[in-house]
């Protein structure tokens, strides 16, 4: 047994924790592959924030047992670590016989011996690393000029849709240096772009003791600043933080360093207050308009994202017209929407109703949808004739891909001399781009020499 499979599902956290799994299976001699009929084992990296996203892992599961691999799961949807035979079985175990083995992310250092259950050949890992905590396992970068660095991991805000705080855990911050060190290595090793990732970024603490429940402030603008100050940073972004600890400490030093791209996701989930509160959610509208008002006023070339559940338990049209409100108002530039759908274990499973029929969330999904073409247009536009710059990610025919520091996609064609050069090393370089046209999901635009 000696190659693997590996599937992540869901966010930029768990994309980082795949890198660590990859360190583990490499070091006891696994080679990856990348595609399921070669392979071994099938391990998923889950994701459970949506029904959806389970529903896709049990497909995978499925159809990896009938073609006779093993089968292993991590991430969201596990919530102990065992296996198939010890007493205390993960839920997930006892409900899907037929996965082979779970473990939570943070037993990921288990991972070889639970797989030399299945063959006793393979060798136990010699790792140099704290055994308490996983993540300070090196990751295997899967691309050369950008690295995901979590700094905490966990949820304590408990909004009443969502089941990550059952599954992640509480809100752990990472030791401060450690996270200092990862980023320096990886800005020495050719990262231009290092994203600081967590489930509740900016409820980062130095100290995790003095974490107090509710609190606004926190540590995460230190860390930012100091992050940012590492010499040869090109680029440095951060995701998801919650609007809770979004305080002007961390917009100020957002403004204070040009490294830091100015493109701010901050999920509002609805557009009514009185929906934020059956949500659980610690913000209110006014509070969230106070934050993006001061980062316009900041940065004025900032970019907003958000994320959206429509049809919640009880949302009306009256609650539902405030959410058009609140895209008018704010001119998202990308907002993740979702129709409502109830998760297992929630307070809002077992306790609210959920009222909203599907097809009505269906038709205030499409017009929602609607709507963000809109403003996504109107914020492309706003940079016709400007010079942004663009971490180049993909390049074809003389045409380079990329991200421009406000978080837009732009599509630009290289200049001559960069094309006749060997223009796939264009990936991963930061390139000027006059940005010459838009549409309603990227820009357009051409090197500048
Ligand atoms: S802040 Fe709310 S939505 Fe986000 S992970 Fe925590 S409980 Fe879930």
């Amino acid at each position: 047994m000696r190659r693997y499979f590996l599937k992540t599902f869901g966010c930029a956290m768990n994309s980082s924790d795949s890198e660590r799994i990859e360190t583990i299976l490499e070091s006891i001699g696994m080679e990856k592959t990348e595609m399921v009929e070669n392979t071994d084992v099938v391990l998923l990296n889950t994701c459970s924030i949506k029904q959806h996203a389970e529903d896709r892992v049990h497909g995978f599961v499925h159809n990896a047992k009938k073609m006779g691999k093993i089968v292993g799961l991590t991430g969201c949807m596990v919530k102990n670590s065992s296996l198939q035979s010890s007493e205390i079985k993960d839920p997930l175990l006892k409900k899907y016989k037929k996965i082979d083995l779970v473990f939570r992310i943070e037993d990921i250092l288990k991972l070889p011996e639970l797989l030399k259950s299945f063959d006793p050949t393979l060798t136990q890992p010699e790792l140099p690393i704290d055994e308490l905590d996983y993540l300070n396992i090196t990751p295997k970068r899967t691309e050369k000029y950008r690295a995901f660095v979590p700094i905490m991991t966990g949820c304590d805000k408990f909004c009443t849709y969502c089941i990550v705080p059952f599954t992640r855990g509480r809100e752990r911050s990472r030791p401060f240096e450690d996270i200092l060190a990862e980023c320096e290595r990886h800005v020495l090793e050719g990262v231009v772009e290092i994203t600081l990732v967590g489930q509740n970024v900016n409820a980062y603490f130095v100290d995790d003791s003095v974490r107090v429940p509710l609190q606004r402030q926190t540590d995460f603008a230190t860390l930012l600043e100091k992050v940012a100050q590492i010499p040869g940073l090109q680029r440095l972004k951060f995701t998801s933080p919650h609007p809770r600890h979004m305080g002007d400490d961390v917009l100020e030093v957002m403004a204070k360093y040009k490294n830091i791209a100015r493109t701010l996701h901050l999920p509002v989930q609805s557009g009514s207050s009185r929906i934020l509160r059956t949500m659980g959610r610690e913000h209110r509208i006014d509070t969230f308009k106070k934050i993006t008002t001061k980062a316009r006023e900041l940065m004025p070339e900032i970019t907003i994202t958000t994320d959206i559940i429509v049809g919640f338990c009880g949302e009306t049209e009256e609650d539902f017209q405030k959410t058009i409100k609140l895209f008018e108002e704010e001119q998202f530039l990308v907002a993740y929407i979702s129709k409502y759908s109830s998760r297992k274990g929630t307070f809002a499973e077992s306790k609210l109703k959920d009222d909203v029929l599907l097809p009505e969330k269906k038709r205030r999904y499409d017009v929602l949808n609607e709507k963000l073409k809109e403003t996504s247009q109107n914020e492309n536009k706003r940079i016709i004739g400007d010079i942004e710059a663009v971490l180049v990610e993909e390049v074809e025919n003389g045409m380079a891909k990329g991200k421009t520091h406000t978080g837009r996609t732009c599509v630009f064609s290289l200049h001559s001399s960069t094309f006749q050069k060997i223009p796939t090393s264009c990936v991963g370089k930061i390139i000027p781009v006059k940005i010459t046209g838009s549409d309603v999901w990227s820009v357009m635009g051409e090197e500048i020499v």
